[in-house]
């Protein structure tokens, strides 16, 4: 099977809420920003405030997920971003300490640091497993908190829920309640990058959380319902902050045009619910260009043209629909994998794709008793041969991963 996506008329019936309303604002239904220019650069910042927390943000910050270069944080800070995005994980456990060797150079106000943790969990149910206790999930943010070298974090994600049970899961809500008690972390947080209306319903209904970290991007096809349930979160004074905003950008394996970032971030932050965005650049070059968002954000014409073709590229971007899960009869984690092989192929972060390989309890042989795979993708990924391509990465020694 090809990787053809989804039909045009498929698309438009996904999308024709956001074609027709949402999906490009006219210049004057977008909100005056706060701006300043900063000495450094010259460089031109706007700034949103983050919900209730009263954390005034760049619209455009550093996802440090795929960078182990302490030079490229701290001229991310130098730029004028503000807020570094961390996980327990990221970097084989060693993107905290990273950053916390370029933070102790700086005063603790200068720089907002949110980091997170995942519980155990079943891949396939989006359940928590027994080993989700709140030792367990204690442990991870006392843990991040030597790593960074922190009295306190600003922000601790419950990272990557993806149903309503999980959202409201007690032992870790207890643990975050008492870290925050504690004065360990300043504000609660949760991320999501599959199910999200749920998740961050789940959220707003649970009145717990401070800030929520969603991924939103202009290759949504439940982009409608993730605009909804935002400005939900955003209307209860939550903090909106977006990953993923590029959903198809640098993500297509063998594209002839590349699909360009900069469109892809102002569609984001045409949304005024939206917060901020962490970026996840990995050279200058491309932090450069993500920071010349905030000069002009309106989209041009060109702009929205060349959006509207990217959106019917297939690209590496899993929709997490879940659709596929049903139709296994292994029962694979395949959301999971498809973002594995997206780490790879669009990342190029082959630590971070082998250790989520790692963590799926995967059995030794995958795909291997289909005759046929009889998968039918929402956006027509050929799952089994991206699962085989990707499974590889499993049995590489770690050291020959940089
Ligand atoms: S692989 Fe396809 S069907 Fe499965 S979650 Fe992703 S987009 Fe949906
Ligand atoms: S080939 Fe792989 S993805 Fe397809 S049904 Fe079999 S185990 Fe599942």
């Amino acid at each position: 099977m090809a990787d053809n996506g989804m039909d045009r008329r498929d698309f438009m019936k996904s999308t024709a809420a956001g074609f027709g309303g949402f999906f490009f604002l006219s210049s004057n239904e977008i909100k005056p920003e706060e701006t300043t220019k900063k000495p450094l650069k010259e460089q031109k910042i706007i700034y949103r405030t983050l919900g209730k927390t009263g954390i005034k943000l760049p619209a455009i910050n550093m996802g440090v997920m795929n960078s182990s270069n302490p030079n490229l944080v701290r001229a991310a800070l130098n730029s004028g971003m503000v807020l570094l995005d961390t996980a327990t994980t990221y970097q084989r456990g060693t993107n905290e300490a990273m950053i916390g060797e370029v933070i102790k150079e700086r005063p603790r106000d200068s720089y907002v640091i949110a980091t997170k943790a995942h519980p155990p969990e079943n891949r396939s149910t989006g359940l928590y497993t027994k080993e989700a206790t709140e030792e367990d999930y204690q442990k991870k943010i006392d843990a991040s908190l030597k790593n960074l070298g922190l009295d306190y974090i600003d922000i601790y994600h419950h990272h990557g829920a993806s149903v309503r049970e999980s959202v409201l899961y007690e032992p870790v809500m207890k643990a975050l309640e008492k870290a925050k008690k504690a004065g360990k972390i300043r504000f609660i947080g949760i991320s999501t990058h599959k199910n999200e209306p749920e998740v961050i319903q789940a959220a707003v209904d649970s009145k717990f959380y401070d800030v929520i970290l969603t991924t939103y991007n202009f290759k949504q096809k439940h982009q409608v319902e993730i605009r909804e349930t935002i400005a939900k979160a955003a209307a209860a004074g939550m903090g909106v902050i977006v990953m993923k905003a590029m959903g198809g950008v640098q993500l297509q394996e063998r594209a002839e045009k590349p699909v360009e970032p900069v469109p892809a971030l102002k569609w984001v932050l045409q949304d005024s619910n939206v917060h901020t965005i962490i970026a996840g650049f990995t050279t200058f070059d491309q932090m450069n260009l993500d920071l010349s968002v905030m000069e002009n954000p309106t989209l041009t014409q060109s702009e929205k043209a060349h959006l509207q073709w990217a959106a019917f590229q297939t690209g590496l971007y899993c929709q997490g629909c879940g659709q596929c899960l049903m139709q296994c009869p292994e029962e694979l984690p395949i959301p999971d994998l498809m973002r594995a092989y997206m780490y790879v192929y669009g990342y190029r972060n082959l630590s971070h794709s082998q250790d989520l390989l790692l963590s799926l309890n995967l059995p030794p042989r995958v795909c291997g008793d289909c005759a046929e795979c009889p998968v039918k993708c929402s956006i027509g990924f050929n799952v089994s041969r991206k699962i085989q391509d990707v499974i590889r990465l499993r049995d590489v020694p770690a050291e020959f991963i940089a």
